[in-house]
């Protein structure tokens, strides 16, 4: 489906702020030339209002449609993007490379929030929408749970919305092609850590010692009867131990063990359950050994699954069929055990993210990946729709 021209006509000017945010990349909650370069740039495009600083880095937009703010939460839908990068060496050896040491943009973050400016700048020349859109661009998705952190400073009170829609660049999936579905998309996910504190000795001396290590090693089984035998067969869930540390000497019981991993579903309830397993577990078999349990859950990096609402997916997916072409709109593919935090901004309202093709690329979070300029119109393109389709201007 070829793109409307007046947004093919923004590619060039989209591909050097795309690589201009590439060279600069920041990390969780220090998006502070990022966000200055987004407010500015929505103030030149003539927003109604700008507002910065929410979630700490957290910038939202305001535009109204050619009637005016609409009528409140009814009238008023948010679009995210998100502005951060990751704690990698860039590898791909392209003329825009990172400018800084250690940090890459390795998600396509430059990209999600270039494609939300580029609607921003032809939505605000055009308002051909009634109502209010809110733009916001948020810090810290990865791992620092900046969506949260947005709503606990308001977010939804401050724009009052009916829905949210956010976006991520699929490598592997073509230019101009996307993909939603309804339900399930992207995992839940966080982490945990046991502690079990045993009493070290010599180790030709076993009875004076309580041995953290076989404790640990009947918990590390224990652990793995919770997926099998205690969620709903039919219920997709991953709990992975990835680190066992203890000891340090061929001759001393060490003092402690410390078991660690992390676990993935699509469903909080299960979720929950398999923390429950998890505490259950290593507090009885350090009771079966004599021994103590510290059980932490690192709630603080919890994302919630991401589920799209049905009615906004198969909305967002009429959206998408007009833009791309039917054809290049995919249904059909599993959920990812990979999360998002767009899932606690979709948890409080009804939601949809789509995936929006990458080309050939390297995969996400690899040294070598780079967001494809090529998709920015087309992201353009989705979002511009989207906005005209949900709030559509009245016809006199
Ligand atoms: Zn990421
Ligand atoms: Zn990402």
């Amino acid at each position: 489906m070829p793109l409307p021209n007046s947004i093919a006509a923004l590619t060039s000017e989209l591909t050097e702020w795309r690589r201009d945010f590439h060279q600069h990349p920041e990390l969780c909650y220090e998006e502070t030339r990022t966000a200055g370069l987004v407010a500015e740039r929505l103030r030149a495009f003539g927003f109604d209002a700008v507002e910065t600083g929410i979630g700490k880095t957290g910038v939202v937009g305001v535009l109204h449609g050619a009637d005016g703010a609409g009528a409140g939460e009814g009238e008023a839908i948010m679009l995210r993007a998100d502005m951060d990068a990751l704690p990698m060496q860039e590898e791909t050896g392209a003329a825009h490379k990172s400018t800084v040491a250690g940090k890459l943009h390795a998600c396509g973050h430059d990209g999600h929030t270039t494609m939300l400016l580029g609607a921003a700048k032809h939505l605000a020349e055009t308002r051909n929408f009634k109502g209010t859109v809110y733009f916001c661009f948020q810090p810290a998705e990865e791992g620092g749970a900046g969506a949260r952190s947005m709503i606990e400073d308001g977010l939804f009170e401050r724009f009052p919305c009916r829905q949210v829609f956010g976006m991520h660049n699929w490598p592997s999936l073509p230019i101009g092609h996307f993909a939603v579905k309804p339900g399930p998309m992207l995992a839940a996910a966080d982490e945990f850590k046991v502690t079990l504190e045993g009493r070290g000795g010599h180790a030709a001396k076993p009875d004076k010692a309580r041995d953290p290590i076989v404790a640990g090693a009947h918990l590390v089984t224990a652990l793995q009867t919770l997926v099998s035998r205690s969620v709903d067969p039919l219920q997709p869930a991953v709990l992975s131990v990835t680190q066992f540390h203890a000891g340090s000497a061929f001759n001393v019981i060490p003092e402690r063990a410390q078991i660690g991993g992390t676990v993935r579903t699509f469903d909080e309830d299960v979720h929950l359950l398999i923390h429950e397993g998890i505490a259950r577990l290593a507090h009885e078999t350090a009771q079966m050994f004599d021994m103590a349990a510290d059980v932490y859950r690192g709630t603080d990096g919890y994302y919630p699954p991401t589920i799209n609402d049905p009615d906004t997916a198969s909305f967002a997916r009429a959206v998408l069929a007009e833009v791309a072409g039917a054809d290049q709109v995919h249904t059909e593919f599993p959920p990812t055990m990979g999360s998002e935090d767009f899932s606690f901004m979709s948890r409080e309202k009804p939601g949809v993210f789509v995936f929006c093709g990458n080309g050939d690329t390297a995969s996400l979070h690899n040294a070598k990946y780079d967001f494809n300029d090529d998709a920015l119109a087309h992201g353009v393109a989705y979002w511009s729709k989207l906005v005209e389709t949900a709030l559509p201007k009245s016809v006199s």
